[in-house]
């Protein structure tokens, strides 16, 4: 279906950095280094420094960059890891294949981050590490992740799969913990053209040990200390996000902008019960996603504001439709319906809107003004509660 206003537009991001983009791939195509090549460790080196920490290491997607950086932080069997209920499924998928024991806990209706008093509590002798996940481009408080990792002696490592620069209370996401997994995914806030994903750290020996876990646990060419896999961000990708990444705080800065709009353009329907998730972070959350939530007592239900939407070619999304604890393939963890109640009222009630850079002021409120027709009023006659 072809949308008026879609939900993502890569083109409009692609387009005016096209030349570039095509003698980076050229140069790496006359180069011929497709694999470990110059522009991945020049890559590396520049996100991590962008991100205000030390290390990258390049890997194929976010999920295994979840997956072996949880092993190179030593962080496996006999662990339990505490992450929120309400993450994308990779965050727990990461967790399970590093072999460590996921421990899922509730989220804040406000900002649907982790609640970190219910991690407080989910704390027992066996807990090792905590995954905060920084969701809609959001950091959750750095402050209070460290204060808690300090009290109970606990590793923090980032799931900032949505969150390339966010900043918070002065830290930059990926630079808190003892290590950060990315996501290049070709619609995060810095995409590839395809999958990528990378791991960023402080600590030289989880550099030294993730460089092993990606290319089959070689220390040297040959020479084979641990079981490891094939997974290497592609030279050729690296060389568009070297490309892509000046961009960067630029596209960040139009998101917000969006992003402040649509908080003013929807503050009228409040009333109606819509309600657009809180930003605590200022001007350091980068919105990966821009997600409201169709209240209990709003007159209509989120699918029947998302139906009218797409009905006038407006593309929304849901992040997420399932908490990780009911989905089928986690049976087996033991949870049921009712474990996480605020994880699992938002699964019903969030919607993203349309959200990229460049997405003009005309549009947004196009958007704004389909969700206060789809509720078949004027806002101020809809006291519905
Ligand atoms: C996208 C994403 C991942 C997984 O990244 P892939 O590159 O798709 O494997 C993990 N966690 C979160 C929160 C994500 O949004």
């Amino acid at each position: 279906m072809n949308h008026k206003i879609p939900f993502v537009d890569l083109n409009l991001q692609h387009q005016p950095i096209q030349n570039q983009l095509q003698q980076a791939i050229q140069a790496v195509l006359s180069q011929g280094d497709f694999i470990l090549g110059k522009a991945l460790s020049d890559f590396e080196a520049a996100f991590a420094a962008a991100s205000g920490t030390k290390y990258g290491i390049g890997v194929a997607s976010g999920t295994d960059a979840i997956a072996l950086g949880l092993q190179a932080c030593n962080i496996g069997a006999g662990d339990q890891v505490i992450l929120p209920a309400n993450t994308f499924v990779a965050t727990l998928i990461g967790v399970l294949r590093a072999g460590a024991e996921p421990v899922l806990v509730d989220c804040d209706p406000q900002t649907a981050l982790i609640d970190l008093e219910a991690a407080a509590k989910a704390i027992t002798p066996q807990t090792k590490a905590i995954i905060p996940v920084h969701l809609y481009g959001q950091m959750v408080s750095p402050q209070k992740l460290l204060d808690l990792a300090d009290t109970y002696k606990l590793l923090i490592f980032e799931d900032a799969a949505q969150a390339h620069l966010a900043e918070r209370e002065g830290y930059r996401a990926g630079s808190v913990g003892i290590a950060a997994a990315f996501s290049f995914y070709p619609s995060k806030n810095l995409g590839a053209f395809g999958d990528g994903g990378m791991l960023l750290t402080r600590d030289s020996d989880v550099a030294q040990k993730m460089k092993r876990l990606r290319n089959y646990g070689a220390s040297q060419k040959y020479f084979h200390v641990e079981l490891g896999t094939n997974s290497r961000l592609d030279t050729l990708q690296a060389a568009v996000l070297l490309e892509k990444l000046p961009h960067l705080r630029q596209w960040n800065r139009d998101r917000l902008t969006i992003a402040q709009y649509y908080d003013a353009e929807l503050a009228p329907l409040a009333s109606a019960g819509i309600i657009s998730m809180q930003n605590h972070s200022s001007n350091g959350h980068v919105y990966h996603l821009y997600v409201l939530k169709v209240e209990d007592s709003c007159l209509l239900e989120r699918q029947q504001i998302q139906d009218k939407l797409t009905a006038v070619g407006i593309q929304t999304g849901i992040h997420y439709p399932i908490p990780c604890h009911l989905q089928p393939a986690f049976t087996d963890l033991g949870y049921k319906q009712g474990d996480f109640p605020q994880a699992e009222k938002l699964a019903n009630q969030i919607l993203s809107l349309p959200m990229y850079p460049g997405l003009n002021r005309n549009q947004i409120k196009e958007v704004v003004a389909a969700i206060t027709s789809s509720l078949g009023s004027e806002p101020q006659k809809l006291l519905c509660i």
